[in-house]
């Protein structure tokens, strides 16, 4: 398989450990927790493995400055900002929110790694790509090349995250010997979903690709998957059967909101951290990984029927655990 230009920023490959005191009451699965929120530190997660392609096509187009835009505990653009200090590249984010008083999480590291920030207030959200073009030509008058990654870099650039990532879990599969049932993941903004189910098709993985969304609904997410899906094959010219009935997204774990959350999903977080020393956030992994072992003990009744082992994707985002303290209760 031939990648696009590709920079190596993330710490691959990620380990898998097998979860082993997680109560699942009897159901016969086995959870298996790839851990890509060991991709780096302050750099950890999904976008990391996306950023390597959209950066590397950024330098490839003599960029100097990159603008991108998230919610204010966004872990893209945070992962995004410290990136570009490595690079030595400016960085403009444009952020979902007022501006807090006290930064916290992620845009506190961000503060840190010197990104310029404009806060947008969520009436004026639907506007933030024309500021983004308002941006790249502000730059371009002062003598700057700005590049722009849309929301998760979730597009055809972004995709080819993981679906590099899926020849890496060729190769742990083959290694650890197992067969998955399911391949699970948060879905946000669409890339991480769209990746491996591309990349699933095209290294032939074992394993059906669902999701569970943490905010918008299927619909959107198969909207949005199909259109990445057909710019990638368009612009790299690779051929890969892929249709609209692949795109599995589980509904109902969104919770009060995007980036709010059930007390369920706080306890789930708090569980796994006693049992097996992982952390899951409330943002994304903590409501997908409750989606999922709620889905597995609904056994046949529920969404993953005959599951035996299972494969989480743990996709980071521990910093947003922070801003969100209150929310954890302890006896
Ligand atoms: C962005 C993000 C996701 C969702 O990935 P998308 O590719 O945007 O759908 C999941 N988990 C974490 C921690 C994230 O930051």
């Amino acid at each position: 398989m031939q990648f696009p230009k590709r920079l190596q920023l993330a710490n691959l490959p990620t380990p898998i450990t097998k979860l082993e005191r997680f109560p699942l009451h009897g159901s016969g699965a086995q959870i298996w927790v790839k851990r890509d929120e060991l991709t780096g530190t302050e750099v950890s997660g999904n976008k990391i493995r996306k950023l390597e392609f959209s950066l590397a096509e950024a330098l490839e187009q003599g960029c100097n400055t990159i603008i991108t835009c998230g919610g204010l505990q966004s872990n893209h653009c945070r992962t995004t900002a410290i990136l570009c200090s490595r690079l030595g590249l400016k960085v403009h984010l444009i952020l979902r929110g007022g501006k807090p008083e006290q930064p916290d999480g992620n845009l506190l590291l961000d503060l840190l790694a010197g990104a310029q920030i404009t806060y947008v207030l969520e009436q004026d959200w639907a506007t933030h790509e024309d500021l983004a073009r308002k941006l790249q030509a502000d730059y371009a008058a002062s003598g700057n090349k700005a590049f722009f990654i849309p929301i998760g870099a979730s597009d055809e650039i972004g995709l080819w995250g993981y679906i590099a990532a899926c020849e890496e879990l060729k190769e742990d599969f083959e290694q650890l010997d197992i067969t998955p049932d399911y391949i699970v993941t948060a879905t946000g903004s669409g890339g991480t979903q769209g990746g491996l189910l591309v990349g699933s098709k095209l290294f032939d993985l074992p394993g059906k690709v669902i999701a569970f969304n943490v905010c918008d609904d299927a619909a959107y997410f198969e909207k949005k998957i199909h259109e990445d899906v057909t710019l990638w094959q368009r612009r790299y010219k690779i051929d890969v059967d892929f249709q609209k009935k692949d795109i599995n997204t589980i509904e109902g774990y969104v919770g009060p909101g995007y980036g709010l959350a059930s007390k369920e999903v706080f306890s789930t977080i708090a569980e796994l951290a006693r049992t097996d020393g992982l952390f899951l956030d409330p943002v994304y992994t903590g409501k997908a990984f409750h989606g999922m072992v709620t889905e597995i003990l609904k056994g046949k009744e529920g969404c993953m029927p005959d599951a035996g082992n299972v494969l989480f994707i743990h996709t980071g985002g521990l910093f947003g655990v922070f801003p969100q303290q209150q929310y954890f209760s302890f006896a």
